[in-house]
């Protein structure tokens, strides 16, 4: 058997576990050392008999004096034990395991643990864990020390679970070359692997378990922090591109003669974008900043940087749409300095010359078009993989580029998630920007809410009611319970207003016709399910209600939020929540107050774990075995070493179980949405 081997052919696993073990992702042996415990019971400490109280959960080890098994009245099996520890007896009782017999005999030693209960008027263990003393006198593996628990599934309980892991571990922990050098284990103070595999397992204290968990997350995201910045580093390396002069004066004269300044943020963005741009290796850079923070005059500052070194820029946004509202903003920003803007989208080809074209991702399959491509802008949406960067090569150069986005994402986490890209972060609104004012409604103004809606939409205005979240993703069942919720809105709560109704099931044709119908205001009201992306800008709508507020991320709402607000009228969100508990209250009270994405994403990140900033991610998400992306300090400390180490050695040679260990598998599993 190898740490690759299948777990089928791991003896008392067979084909029946394997298929309950891949629901927890195991697949192979490695898999199956690898899915470590989330906490430890103490069974350490053995009690005397003469001590046990009822209802204390209690590890004693004794002599079995006498086993048997009996029947109840009705005919169930009962196993009956009396145990004697020099202190006192104490009887056990088992219901259902008449094959207990075979394991546990008159005259055996063996520690029991579990809850003391009074059974036949005697203090008795009821359904306790054994297991039989060895003749070593060492620790059990279910008893008598600190038990690890572990994730499980239908028929794969811990019990089992130790059982399984604790001879594969004798057999492999030491078989696991350690990728760490043994440099970074000494200044960083961290155990070895083999330690760590084994103390994860079956620590000998917590102390030890703590430290396993500790070098077991250090790996983790240090392999996952070599790997993008492997990645970055193949980026510069290989692609050459074209180094731009910045003309600072006709650029400031652009500047100045737009109808308000740059915010602070604006500017910094731009000057790390111009940075780049005068590097003959091609910028990657990621431009985070939430709707309306001013992404878009960013992007055209460095299109026209591009401009004025006579190079074209390819513009693409996610739907055509937004192409289109693309075109109309860059051709009012540029068109008047001698800027060839142009569109191409489906229904629209553009036939003449240009400097920049603006259109969806089908723009990538036109690129020949491009005479002198020296720059290519994504708004939003899909990452763009390596192999789309590739086609945008011309005449081998590669194009600098920029990618924009409003999803909100912790500079930690984007450092992990997106390390081979840099980051410019626009964290900061435009002055004059009317905050949306949020409410988390308590349940018994609901009404007032449906009243308030009533009154908006009879003046003129327009609302969004997002539906109840049944599933987080589109299932039929989430559809129907839309359908439901439109209809009881539209037939009991609000039978004088106009509704329509969004879900994601249906056709992109279909959808259209909706919005369409929404912009055009032949609804007052937009019922739509949380999964639906209203990405589009409807100015007249000022109201978004949102149902089970409570079930989504902080940032997630502040997106829903950003659907409102877009117009000059003053907006609201209105928050309901599913449970009405405390906490989640609390949680959801910060929305009011907060109004910057990147600022609730941390707050998510600090509070909820990364899952939350998860759902906000259009693509797949890591999934880390024990280290966590809210770990702040770690990321940053594993950030620094691999840095240190790839400028150092950019081909690890001095490193080769680094080396190997990246070759062996991406540390950084990308699951496909
Ligand atoms: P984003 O692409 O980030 O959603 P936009 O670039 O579309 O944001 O900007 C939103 C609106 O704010 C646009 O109407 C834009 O003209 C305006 N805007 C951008 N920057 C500023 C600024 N510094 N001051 C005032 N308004 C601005
Ligand atoms: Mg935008």
């Amino acid at each position: 058997m190898e740490i690759s081997t299948p777990v089928n052919r791991i003896p008392r696993v067979g084909s029946a576990y394997a298929r309950r073990l891949e629901r927890l992702g195991i697949k192979t042996i490695e898999d199956l050392i690898y899915h470590f415990p989330f906490r430890y019971e103490d069974l350490s400490k053995f009690e005397a008999v003469s001590e046990v109280r009822e209802g204390e959960v209690v590890t004693i080890q004794g002599e079995i004096w006498q086993i048997r098994n009996t029947k109840t009245k009705n005919g169930k099996f009962l196993t009956l034990a009396t145990i004697n520890d020099g202190t006192g007896t104490i009887q056990a009782v088992w219901f259902n395991q008449p094959y207990l017999t075979r394991n546990l005999k008159n005259g055996q030693r063996a520690t029991f643990a579990g809850k003391v209960d009074n059974f036949n008027h005697l203090i008795t263990l009821v359904n306790p864990e054994y297991e039989v003393t060895r003749e070593n006198g060492r620790p059990g593996i279910h008893t008598g020390r600190l038990v690890p628990i572990y994730p499980e599934t239908t028929k794969v309980s811990s019990k089992w679970l130790r059982s399984r892991i604790k001879p594969l571990l004798d057999i492999f922990a030491h078989r696991f070359p350690d990728p760490l050098p043994a440099e970074v284990l000494k200044n960083k103070n961290l155990l070895d692997l083999t330690t760590s595999l084994t103390q994860i397992h079956f620590p000998d204290n917590l102390t030890l378990a703590k430290r396993a968990r500790e070098r077991l997350s250090f790996e983790e995201l240090f392999l996952i922090q070599l790997n993008v910045l492997k990645r970055k580093t193949e980026w510069r390396r290989f692609q050459s591109g074209n180094a731009f002069q910045i003309h600072r004066e006709k650029i400031e004269a652009f500047l100045n003669n737009l109808p308000f300044r740059l915010t602070q943020a604006q500017n910094r963005c731009l000057e790390e974008i111009f940075k780049d741009l005068q590097k003959a290796e091609p910028m990657n850079r990621l431009l985070e900043g939430d709707v309306g923070s001013g992404k878009t005059l960013v992007a055209a500052g460095a299109a026209y940087a591009a401009y004025l070194n006579g190079f074209q820029t390819a513009f693409m946004a996610p739907t055509e749409v937004l192409a289109e509202q693309h075109f109309k903003t860059l051709t009012e920003l540029l068109s008047s300095l001698g800027v060839r803007v142009g569109l191409q989208t489906g229904s629209r080809k553009w036939k003449e010359s240009f400097d920049i074209l603006v259109g969806t991702h089908a723009l990538l399959s036109v690129s020949t078009q491009f005479e002198n491509l020296g720059l290519t802008i994504i708004d939003e949406q899909h990452r763009f993989g390596v192999e789309q960067r590739a086609k945008l090569r011309q005449k081998g150069k590669t194009p600098h580029i920029l990618t924009m986005t409003a999803t909100p994402i912790p500079r930690t986490m984007a450092l992990t998630l997106y390390g081979d890209l840099d980051l410019s972060i626009l964290d900061e609104m435009p002055p004059g920007r009317i905050k949306i004012k949020t409410y988390v409604v308590p349940r018994e103004k609901r009404n007032g809410a449906y009243d308030f809606i009533k009154k908006k939409t009879q003046e003129g205005q327009q609302a969004f009611i997002i539906c109840p979240l049944i599933e987080p993703s589109e299932t039929l069942s989430s559809v129907r319970s839309a359908r439901k919720e439109f209809e009881r809105l539209q037939s009991e709560v609000l039978p004088e207003s106009k509704l329509g109704l969004l879900h994601g099931r249906l056709k992109p044709k279909e959808k259209e016709e909706v919005l369409t119908k929404f912009r055009n205001k032949s609804f007052d009201i937009l019922v739509a399910t949380p999964v639906v992306e209203v990405g589009i800008d409807i100015p007249n709508a000022t109201v978004m209600m949102i149902e089970s507020a409570d079930r989504f991320g902080l940032a997630q709402l502040h997106q829903l939020r950003g659907r409102v607000g877009r117009g000059q009228q003053e907006s609201y969100c209105l928050l309901f929540l599913d449970n009405y508990s405390p906490s989640s209250f609390k949680r959801l009270k910060v929305m009011e107050k907060h109004h910057l994405g990147v600022e609730l994403a941390e707050i998510d990140l600090q509070t909820r774990g990364p899952g939350e900033i998860y759902g906000t991610l259009q693509h797949g998400v890591p999934s880390l075995k024990i280290a966590s992306l809210a770990d702040a300090k770690l990321v940053i400390e594993t950030r620094t070493l691999a840095e240190k180490i790839v400028l150092e050695d950019e081909t690890l040679q001095r490193y080769p179980g680094l080396k190997q260990r990246l070759s062996e598998k991406s540390p950084l599993h990308i699951s496909p949405n």
